[in-house]
């Protein structure tokens, strides 16, 4: 579904990542993990066209995106993305929020697109809070608006850059039950995360990234029981 080769991305002189390579099957769960600075929310960016590569390829859906606006518009439209932040519209509803991207950026009509926002908020179990604003709601459930919002756009395939990091303890199992859901559903998703109960749980495979590059990458029972570099042992504080 999606197809990463030699890609590479540097910022000034600083090559950060390094030619990546990784082939994402229709409806695979993919966990990234990797110290601070290893170029996970790059690649996320990347794929997600919010970054211009400077060499190799990404192909989504067999449509392969070069570095030009037009493409790089497109493959936005067709891979959705969640934040640390939620970058909700304070002052719009619940709703107003899922409706809006769809009547923007795809010109969906709005009577469709409210459909469409209360369908997905359901499917986030916050069809009651459809006309709830931002700051009535938790954060755990400010996030599920934003999974909402990125569903309504019928993505492809989902890509989230640690969602659940600035939440209160308490309400990340809400949103990691969203996500595990969605997974079962089919969902191809791709998550750079700390949560490694849930990677081991949910994911078909761990991607361990180190210095821009994908240094280890199997299924969680290998990566997690039997990381084969010392880079990845001592991340997981195993010896
Ligand atoms: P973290 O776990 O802290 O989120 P990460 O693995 O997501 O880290 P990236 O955010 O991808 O890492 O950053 C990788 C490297 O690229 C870092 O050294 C960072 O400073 C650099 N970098 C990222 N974005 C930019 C940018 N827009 N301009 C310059 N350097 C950048
Ligand atoms: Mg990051």
């Amino acid at each position: 579904l999606i197809e990463i080769t030699e890609v590479r991305k540097s910022f000034g002189s600083t090559e950060v990542l390094k030619g990546i390579n990784l082939d994402v099957e229709p409806g695979e769960v993919i966990a990234i993990i990797g110290k601070s600075g290893s170029g996970k929310s790059t690649l996320l960016r990347c794929i997600n066209g919010l970054e211009k590569i400077n060499d190799g390829s990404i192909s989504v859906a067999g449509a392969q995106f070069i570095d030009d606006e037009l493409h790089l518009k497109a493959l936005r439209l067709k891979v959705g993305m969640i934040f640390q932040q939620f970058n909700l519209f304070p002052h719009l509803t619940a709703g107003g929020n899922v409706i809006l991207s769809q009547t923007v950026v795809k010109r969906t009509p709005k009577a469709e697109a409210e459909t469409m926002a209360r369908k997905m908020l359901e499917r986030v179990g916050l069809g009651h809070k459809f006309n709830a604003y931002p700051d009535e709601l938790s954060g755990g459930q400010q996030q599920r608006v934003a999974i909402a919002r990125a569903l309504a756009m019928q993505p492809i395939a989902l890509l989230c850059d640690e969602i659940t990091s600035a939440l209160d303890p308490e309400l990340v199992s809400e949103v990691l039950a969203v996500v595990r859901e969605l997974a079962t559903e089919g969902m191809t998703l791709l998550m750079v995360t700390h949560e490694m109960k849930f990677a081991r749980d949910v994911c078909s495979r761990v991607v361990f990234m180190h210095q821009g590059r994908v240094h280890e990458i199997g299924p969680p029972e290998e990566v997690f029981a039997n990381p084969k570099t010392p880079e990845l042992r001592q991340f997981l504080g195993v010896h």
